[in-house]
């Protein structure tokens, strides 16, 4: 029974310390990580989305009063000298306008083609992460079911060895198997607990031997539960 219980606290120790689960966690953390920046960078793309229709709405509007002020010269409606050197000067300036706003507009599109690749890298690597995410998870999972089968196979074993053990007894027992490093009972053997190895005196001996079947006796010296055994020297 104790090295049924060993096994079952090997395959929980198991269990508990997959090296997917250290793996998880660490992608998990670089997944976040990934995803804030990819946060920020659509956030880039948005602004640098709605800068560059501003600019394009900035350059058709000068457009359009360009071409109307040509339109006008064109038809004649402006006739005194003075009007149309005024409306040559706008048009030059107008002409500067756009020439400074078109360059606006190429510097907001490499700005945000820019900002567009990050975005796809960043949102491309979370994809990645999530796939990987995935995959550890299924490795995960298909340990974790392996271990419990044996736990269960193992358990299932220990079973008829508990069965009829008082649960006092069996409780006293698990906790000296967590105080002893996992050997709670030890045999008796040639006058020896083979828990802690030291000898029994004879005195003690004496009690052990006139002690009834079903009582528990415990190691002076280790405190483990001692089982007699034929060998026990008594
Ligand atoms: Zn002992």
């Amino acid at each position: 029974m104790q090295a049924l219980d060993a096994r079952a606290d090997l395959l929980r120790h198991q269990r508990a310390s997959l090296p997917e689960l250290a793996e998880l966690a660490a992608l998990q953390a670089s997944r976040t990580e990934l995803d804030n920046r990819a946060r920020d960078a659509r956030i880039a793309v948005d602004d640098l989305t709605v800068g560059q229709e501003k600019v394009d709405a900035d350059v058709e509007a000068v457009k359009t009063r360009r071409r109307r002020d040509r339109d006008r010269i064109d038809q004649g409606l402006v006739t005194s000298p003075k009007d149309l050197e005024r409306m040559q000067h706008e048009l030059e300036s107008l002409e500067r306008r756009i020439g400074s706003l078109e360059d606006e507009e190429l510097e907001v599109m490499a700005r945000l083609e820019d900002a567009q690749r990050d975005l796809d890298g960043l949102t491309a690597q979370v994809a990645e992460a999530d796939q990987r995410l995935g995959e550890l998870a299924a490795a995960r999972d298909e340990r974790l079911a392996a271990i419990d089968a044996e736990l269960d196979t193992v358990l299932a074993e220990r079973a008829p060895a508990v069965d009829g053990v008082p649960a006092d007894l069996l409780a006293l027992y698990d906790r000296l198997r967590e105080q002893k490093g996992g050997v709670g009972a030890a045999e008796l053997r040639q006058r020896r607990c083979t828990g802690c190895q030291l000898g029994i005196d004879n005195a003690e001996l004496a009690v052990i031997k006139a002690a009834p079947a079903d009582e528990v006796i415990r190691c002076e010296e280790c405190q483990r539960i001692l089982v007699r055994t034929p060998e026990s020297g008594l």
